[in-house]
């Protein structure tokens, strides 16, 4: 695969904007503040599709109305209560409830964290297996995809998938691309016929697990994409989820698919709801299969901090945007 042409910072300022969005999305105090600030919210809705499973639906529908398919997330991390745990496995059922009532094309996406896995792997496996038993005797069944967090999460969060996904079919991972571990951790997965979603990866890890250098991550995506499209993984069933908003990259994946002869339906493309939704189109059009990571919910501070952090001038965007809406009204 050819090497994507390196992106330079988009300002010298970028990398510490980077870090510090990725500190202050951590502040759970911070985050009460600023989730019950009118203001923030309406600058968090470029990328969060509404606050209730009613509005994320309307979402997927219009996304579903252009060809694009879509994985339902409902906001929430960290939770460190146990009646928070179970709450957030009934907002899926929910939501998987509405998906299949209505019809839309979507699957979901969930954090582990946010079914109490900091309060034992053994209470997020039991919010998880609800689901995923509530997903299994839905029609169709739809896909669950569980995301993944922080390095301190990625051992523990591998373990519980390969033992849910030993009792169900429709169920997969996320690996990040940053971290040295993750070709030996898409070893086992190809192994297990399972594709995961490849990601970059959006948390603040350092230079003991992860490649600091944007350039190293680019390379080490596309080996690991390179991996999950060759002939070897697909002789095993594996589906590879190819999440990024990266031109080089894509294009990149696009000539390799075109050079193995993979049919553009054998692989998806996953973005996030808000963000290139040119190329989203762009890529339907050209017959690529593309999934949109649709989140809802009122815990969207964390995400929006991340969403920060990829993209610093998303910030400008969004100061601007709100001030010329304060100027119309
Ligand atoms: C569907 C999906 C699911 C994900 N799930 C996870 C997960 O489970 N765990 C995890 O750690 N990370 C997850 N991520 C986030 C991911 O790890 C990256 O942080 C994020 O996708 C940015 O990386 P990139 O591949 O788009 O490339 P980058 O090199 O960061 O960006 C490439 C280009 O994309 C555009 N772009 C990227 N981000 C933004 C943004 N926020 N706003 C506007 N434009 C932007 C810009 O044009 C930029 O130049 C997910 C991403 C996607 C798309």
């Amino acid at each position: 695969m050819h090497q994507p042409p390196t992106a330079a910072p988009s300002s010298p300022l970028a990398p510490y904007l980077r870090k510090a969005f990725l500190f202050l999305s951590s502040s759970p105090r911070l985050g009460r503040a600023v989730t019950d600030s009118r203001l923030a919210w309406r600058g968090a809705r470029r990328f969060v599709a509404g606050q209730t499973v009613e509005q994320a639906i309307a979402v997927v529908r219009e996304l579903n109305n252009q060809g694009l398919t879509a994985s339902l997330d409902h906001l929430g991390e960290n939770i460190s209560r146990l009646e928070d745990a179970r709450q957030t496995a009934d907002a899926y059922l929910l939501a998987i409830d509405q998906i299949c009532a209505s019809g839309v094309r979507s699957g979901v996406s969930l954090k582990l964290t946010a079914l109490g896995m900091d309060l034992g792997p053994e209470v997020a496996e039991e919010q998880l297996r609800r689901i995923l038993a509530a997903a299994a005797k839905s029609q169709p069944v739809p896909f669950v995809r569980i995301d993944m967090e922080g390095s301190a999460y990625t051992e523990p969060t591998l373990a519980l998938f390969h033992r849910v996904h030993a009792d169900f079919a429709r169920v997969g991972v996320v690996v990040q691309a940053y971290l040295y571990r993750t070709a030996g951790d898409v070893e086992r997965l190809v192994a297990e016929g399972s594709g995961p979603r490849l990601c970059k990866g959006a948390y603040l890890e350092g230079p003991e697990v992860a490649w600091p250098r944007k350039e190293d991550v680019d390379a080490s995506y596309l080996r690991l994409a390179g991996r999950l499209l060759s002939p070897a993984s697909r002789d095993r069933g594996v589906y590879p989820a190819l999440a990024t908003h990266d031109p080089a990259i894509i294009e990149a994946v696009k000539q390799l698919a075109s050079k193995l002869g993979i049919s553009r339906d054998a692989f998806e493309f996953q973005m996030l709801y808000g963000i290139r939704r040119d190329l989203q189109l762009a890529l339907v059009k050209e017959g690529y299969r593309v999934r949109v990571y649709v989140p809802y919910g009122r815990q969207w501070y964390p995400y929006f901090m991340r969403r920060l952090a990829e993209r610093p001038e998303n910030l400008a965007f969004v100061l601007r945007s709100l001030f010329s809406e304060s100027r119309r009204t």
